[in-house]
């Protein structure tokens, strides 16, 4: 696929040839206020990627040829035992045949479930670190001493931090926006609003960036932010606005589309699930066919429902499903024990 100028000329040969980058976007069915004046899409991010978490795909695009060409022996991944970023890129590297190494913060719970054990088939014990919470805050530095010790036994190394939060993803994130415009054109109708969802904000402003780049003020980006705050989405966008400015070598159009900022309807505090989420994992895959992690998707899915039932939608609307069904499997006896009655 080639992308509409000036972004096929920027991104066109940084990105992997082989990985998926189009996703398909569909009616969604169910679950929300289903008015005729304003058609509900649902953009499936999820399936760009069967074995990782769909947002994360964009970010590997650019990424995975970066690493592969870099000459690095080691790369050195951090995040959570339950990192949807690390798994995904894990099976990415490994199936590439590259050595990984991951810095994990220790979990509260020391059962092997969820993305902790899929890690842990992945990598042997020798290539799995734990750093404890109380020293999560410092794990940049320790990442720093291990590629050191590694390099004076000859092994180059390459960090990649939280998220895989790096001037290396820019390119592949700007993607979404070439392929929101796709479906638009496919389906013949414009879309007033977008509902997406955040962590560290990459995907977001990856999206939002790329509408700069092609000159999209519309349509108006929702943005659930399942961590962090505005201001932390404003530095890192600030951040990545500087490298887009060196990547293209010349200033971005200043134009850009009207932005909004949702806090989880419930279970707020990142990570967290409560008896709410649970039961409407269990309405959403019952309404609308759709299995979605409780974690992302499904409190972005509730926000947005009680966002529209605060103020009824008008136009059409697209919804990103950017997690995935694999990241149900830390939940499995918590949804098994909120199995509704009826
Ligand atoms: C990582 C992730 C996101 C958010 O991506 P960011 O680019 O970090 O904002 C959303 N949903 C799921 C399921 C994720 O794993």
């Amino acid at each position: 696929m080639s992308f509409p100028e000036p972004l096929q000329q920027l991104i066109g040969n940084r990105l992997d040839r082989e990985l998926n980058r189009k996703s398909r976007c569909h009616p969604l069915n169910g679950y929300l206020p289903q008015c005729p004046s304003a058609p509900l899409f649902i953009k499936r991010e999820d399936e760009l990627n069967a074995n990782a978490v769909g947002t994360k795909q964009r970010k590997y695009l650019s990424l995975i040829p970066t690493l592969e060409h870099s000459g690095n022996c080691r790369i050195i991944l951090i995040g959570s035992a339950h990192s949807n970023n690390v798994l995904g890129l894990t099976q990415l590297l490994r199936s590439r045949g590259l050595d990984v190494s991951a810095l994990i913060k220790t979990p509260g719970n020391n059962a092997l479930t969820g993305n902790h054990l899929l890690l842990s088939m992945l990598l042997p014990d020798d290539r799995m670190a734990y750093v404890s919470p109380r020293e999560w805050p410092e794990v940049a530095q320790i990442a720093q001493r291990e590629a050191d010790r590694l390099s004076r036994h000859g092994v180059r190394a390459v960090i990649i931090s939280e998220g895989g939060d790096s001037e290396a993803v820019l390119p592949g994130i700007l993607t979404l926006a070439a392929d929101v415009q796709r479906n638009s054109s496919d389906l013949g109708l414009e879309f007033r609003d977008i509902w997406t969802d955040s962590g560290t904000g990459i995907s977001a402003i990856g999206l939002l960036l790329g509408m700069r780049l092609l000159g999209l003020t519309r349509p108006r980006v929702h943005i659930t932010q399942i961590a962090g705050d505005p201001e932390e989405f404003r530095q890192r966008y600030a951040r990545f606005e500087t490298w887009l400015e060196r990547l293209t070598g010349s200033a971005i159009p200043d134009p850009r589309p009207e932005v909004r900022f949702l806090r989880p309807a419930s279970a707020a505090a990142y990570g967290s699930i409560n008896k709410t989420i649970l039961d409407e994992s269990w309405r959403i895959a019952r309404e609308t066919g759709l299995l979605m992690d409780p974690v992302y998707s499904v409190k972005h899915l509730y926000t947005v429902k009680c966002e529209m039932q605060l103020q009824a939608p008008d136009g059409p609307q697209l919804i990103l499903y950017n997690g995935g069904t694999l990241g149900l499997c830390g939940f499995q006896s918590a949804l098994a024990s909120r199995k509704p009655m009826v």
